[in-house]
């Protein structure tokens, strides 16, 4: 893909985030890399998602060094550039503030795996981070040790973050978090929920893995807008 469609998919996914409740007002930010130049797309900071384009995204190198864009990036470019040198599986990056999971990070309580769909693509119960401020390098350590080779952490009495392959692959984890998290609040409600086997939940995400393995290479986004060729 070239990278005047990758701004462009970052500025239509950033606004999927917002629209489908990921994130409110400026919360959250999303980044994705070119696996062919290494560049990085960033959401800028303090980004208005409904007035968010193409030309507001910035383009970051591998160390974080704007190399194109008008704006200044995500105050979490620490963690973006981080988490994508460290991850060469990882080619996106997303900050999210969905009300369930956050819950989660705030009573400081792992999201169990209790849904196939999510058991899929998380393939394990996903952490909590303790609580630090964000935004510092050290921060961003934190993150990524806690991270290791998942694909999401929650971040203490903050929010939440998913890795992926693609923006398609990462936005659909990140829903399948917040439903993990909101269905078994309900559930709670209800009985006692019972949790998917680890040898079921470790077979579900390996079948997810071969299916999409390839695609992490090859993937190429559904179409954008009608300013593509
Ligand atoms: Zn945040």
């Amino acid at each position: 893909m070239r990278l005047p469609e990758l701004r462009a998919e970052v500025a239509r996914y950033a606004k999927k985030m917002s629209a489908s409740g990921l994130v409110r007002a400026t919360q959250g930010n999303l980044s994705a890399r070119d696996p062919d130049s290494g560049l990085i797309c960033l959401t800028p900071s303090g980004a208005d998602y409904d007035l968010l384009t193409a030309d507001d995204i910035v383009v970051v190198d591998a160390e974080g060094n704007v190399v194109e864009g008008r704006w200044k990036p995500t105050t979490e470019l620490p963690l973006h550039t981080l988490i994508l040198r460290r991850r060469p599986d990882v080619h996106c990056v997303m900050h999210t503030h969905s009300p369930y999971t956050t819950a989660f990070g705030v009573v400081y309580q792992p999201v169990p795996m209790i849904l196939q769909d999510s058991a899929l693509c998380l393939g394990g119960a996903v952490p909590v981070a303790p609580y630090r401020m964000s935004g510092t390098p050290e921060f961003a350590e934190m993150i990524a040790d806690t991270l290791g080779s998942g694909s999401a952490v929650i971040w203490g009495n903050h929010g939440a973050m998913v890795v992926g392959a693609d923006l398609a692959l990462t936005y659909a984890t990140a829903h399948a978090l917040e439903d993990s998290a909101h269905i078994y609040a309900i559930a709670a409600q209800l009985g006692t929920p019972v949790h998917l086997p680890d040898d079921e939940v470790a077979r579900l995400h390996r079948l997810w893995r071969e299916h999409y393995g390839q695609k992490a290479l090859t993937a190429r986004p559904e179409p954008a807008t009608d300013d593509q060729e």
